[in-house]
């Protein structure tokens, strides 16, 4: 059973208060949706929780499985289970997939990084890229350089499903696919949920709810929990938006 406890979290960014005082958790099973206008601070939550150097926390805690990450490197928080899907992956010339695949897969068995890794791998990485209908040829691409917005945020989910984390952020994993393209992200959403993992999906469109229901919704607006419920809020929001969050 995995968990992840945000609590009471400050956080400033360049000297200025994005979180002020945000509270969650998310465990084995659960699918927790963060949504919330732009600008809201739903990035800084995700990346703060995966350690981002220059999100300073000053207040509050992250809790894995019961045990403060604060002190933790952002490679020791992955190393540990946590998993980040970039709202807008970086270019990684000369980082191939299956090289960082190898390399993680080393790191975590104690091996020398650039060694070779396990043949098996291969397969697997073939195979989550399949999933989210990417070719092959992508296992040997430099990750995200001249890809399309789309496909940068698949090879993100795909990386999900080779590395296997308990705890899985994705920060707007449905911005830039079609329709096609959010169904079947929404279906691997639910694969992972069904696998036992925690997710903490974040998006300002409720379309992907249409896929797949969340079981807590939690709604940021100025750096503050606006609003929590369950599937119904996405509903909510889908049909009227973020307005109710101005005039309440
Ligand atoms: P969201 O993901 O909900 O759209 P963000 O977490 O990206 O929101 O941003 C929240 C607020 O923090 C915004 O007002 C944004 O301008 C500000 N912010 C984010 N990153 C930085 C930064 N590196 N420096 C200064 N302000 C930032
Ligand atoms: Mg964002």
């Amino acid at each position: 059973m995995a968990s992840l406890e945000v609590k009471d979290l400050a956080v400033r960014v360049e000297g200025k208060e994005i979180l002020k005082g945000v509270s969650l958790k998310v465990s084995s099973g659960e699918l927790h949706a963060i949504m919330g206008p732009n600008g809201s601070g739903k990035s800084t939550l995700a990346y703060t929780i995966a350690g981002k150097p220059g999100y300073e926390v000053v207040s509050g805690d992250i809790l894995l499985n019961g045990e403060s990450i604060l002190d933790l490197d952002p490679d020791e928080r992955a190393l540990k289970g946590i998993f980040l899907g970039f709202q807008d992956p970086p270019p990684l010339p000369g980082v191939r997939l299956l090289s960082l695949v190898n390399a993680v897969y080393n790191k975590k068995k104690g091996l020398p990084v650039t060694g070779r890794g396990d043949p098996r791998l291969f397969k697997k990485v073939v195979q989550a890229l399949e999933l989210v209908s990417l070719s092959t040829e992508y296992a040997n691409r430099e990750l995200n350089v001249g890809f399309s917005g789309g496909e940068k945020k698949r090879m993100e989910v795909a990386q999900a499903l080779i590395f296997e984390p308990e705890v899985i952020i994705l920060d707007e994993p449905d911005s830039g696919l079609d329709a096609e393209g959010v169904r079947s992200i929404a279906k691997i959403i639910d694969g992972f949920r069904k696998e036992g993992r925690a997710l903490l999906v974040i998006t300002h469109y409720a379309r992907l709810f249409s896929f797949v229901e969340p079981d807590v919704v939690t709604v940021l607006y100025k750096g503050r929990v606006a609003a929590r419920g369950g599937a119904e809020l996405a509903r909510r929001i889908e049909n009227e938006g973020f307005s109710f969050l101005r005039v309440n």
